[in-house]
């Protein structure tokens, strides 16, 4: 279980902590809580008397504080400044203050920053929000759970009764109503299930058939990936490259790498048996050739339309397999075709930003990438490219050229009717965080 990852998101009271907690000890994963990190900034806010209206001041807290997770008689504890603040992080005071603060991007920024670093090597379980759709999309299971409105104020009210405070059955439930709505409705990282999560209503299962749930669905998931994985020496039928490809690919990898210095990372995301849709940030025109060389196989790539105008140029390009697409609109026969080769085993690269971002910041993706993976049921693998806008530089090497692979993100076919468009948002928007992840990697 060294690097596996599982989230477990869901609203306020839908069982998420004793879930996870349980699941961490059988499955033998670290238990990362990331709301009793969201609690120990608003503890911070409410002990320091800072107006949790004012941003700048509330995000200035959460850089400051030095938060640390132990474990305390075998249960992971929270600590700020050393003290450990378990209890307090808990009482009806800080859950009033804990949706307001952790509304703010800064806030938001920096915890996300603390928690991947705890999870940085895997063998976690992290509940919270957004675990499964910003902090770890990558994650191997993601969970999301929900539960009627009585269940989740009756467990509550047992919690804080455990911890010998006593509160009103209809506080709790407003207290629940009110932070829902925000939690649901901000825009840093709302509340959203995240693309092919297990869904779980806990209303009326014990907490032992929801964890068993989870469990079986965990190891059913290992197994597909030992199933997947392909050993060193072993020859990928994934990877297999046409000769002329193979050779092509080798001379403007080797071009890249002695004339820029090209530095490729995390190709051994894809020692797996499976295809993927290949999905990359987007500077500078050679974008296509420096990926295209760093990946371990053939790929098709999407062209805009007005690149295939010249035609000796468009027949060199078709060669390599370009694809032309309409950049506003994907026509039905392109998606078609896109389909038919996902569906042969094929690999594609996109550029879902659509167009190319000259400052090398990430712009939204086009949901047209979410969509392609929900039909075709391949995996998403996010990349970014670091120097192809700057190519004069990496020549006399002051800046880096290079390209960083991320784990694949798999989600498998959406079967769900009804908010598909919402579930083709939010899997682009996962894939998003993960190339913003890799671009964190890349420039520190
Ligand atoms: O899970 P718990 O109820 O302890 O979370 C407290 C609050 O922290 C949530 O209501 C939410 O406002 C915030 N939170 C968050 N993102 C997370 C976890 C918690 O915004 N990943």
């Amino acid at each position: 279980m060294g690097g596996f990852i599982l989230t477990i998101d869901g609203p306020a009271g839908s069982g998420k902590s004793t879930t996870a907690e349980r699941l961490s000890a059988k499955l033998g994963l670290t238990y990362l809580d990331t709301g009793a990190m969201y609690r120990a900034v608003a503890l911070a806010v409410l002990e320091r008397n800072i107006d949790p209206e004012n941003e700048e001041a509330v995000s200035a807290v959460a850089s400051s504080l030095n938060l640390e997770m132990r474990t305390v008689n075998g249960k992971p504890s929270l600590f700020i400044d050393g003290r450990n603040v378990d209890a307090e992080i808990r009482t009806p005071g800080v859950s009033r203050f804990v949706s307001p603060v952790s509304r703010y991007e800064g806030v938001r920024k920096e915890m996300v920053r603390l928690q991947r670093r705890i999870g940085e090597r895997g063998g976690i379980v992290a509940e919270g929000r957004d675990t499964g759709t910003v902090v770890f999309p990558q994650a191997n299971v993601r969970v999301f759970l929900v539960a009627d409105m009585e269940a989740r104020v009756s467990r509550r009210r047992e919690q804080l009764r455990s911890m010998g405070i006593e509160q009103d059955a209809s506080e709790i439930r407003e207290n629940i109503r009110s932070r829902d709505e925000m939690d649901s409705s901000r825009i840093e990282s709302p509340l959203l299930k995240p693309a092919g999560a297990l869904v779980v209503d806990t209303s009326h299962l014990t907490i032992e058939a929801q964890v068993d749930l989870i469990e079986a669905e965990v190891i059913r998931e290992v197994g597909r990936m030992e199933s997947l994985a392909v050993s060193k020496g072993e020859r990928n039928p994934f990877a297999a490259m046409s000769g002329y490809y193979g050779i092509s690919r080798w001379l403007v990898r080797a071009f890249f790498r002695v004339v820029f210095g090209l530095r490729v990372f995390g190709s051994e995301h894809l020692r797996c048996r499976e295809n993927y849709i290949f999905a990359s940030n987007h500077c500078s025109y050679s974008d296509p050739l420096v990926v295209g060389c760093a990946l371990d196989r053939e790929v098709w790539f999407l062209a805009k339309k007005e690149l295939f105008r010249n035609r000796a140029f468009a027949s060199l390009i078709r060669i390599y397999h370009a694809i032309p697409v309409d950049r506003e609109e994907m026509e039905r026969s392109t998606m078609k075709r896109i389909l038919a080769l996902l569906g042969a085993g094929r690999s594609i690269l996109m550029f879902p930003e659509g167009t190319r971002s000259r400052t090398e910041e990430l712009r939204d993706l086009k949901p047209g990438l979410g969509f392609t993976a929900l039909k075709s049921g391949v995996a998403i693998v996010p990349v970014y490219v670091s120097g192809t806008s700057r190519l004069l530089h990496c020549l006399s090497r002051r800046r880096r050229l290079s390209v960083r692979i991320g784990p694949p993100i798999r989600v498998g076919v959406d079967c769900a009717a009804g908010d598909r468009r919402d579930a083709y948002r939010v899997l682009t928007g996962m894939v998003r965080s993960a190339i913003g992840m890799l671009k964190d990697e890349t420039e520190n």
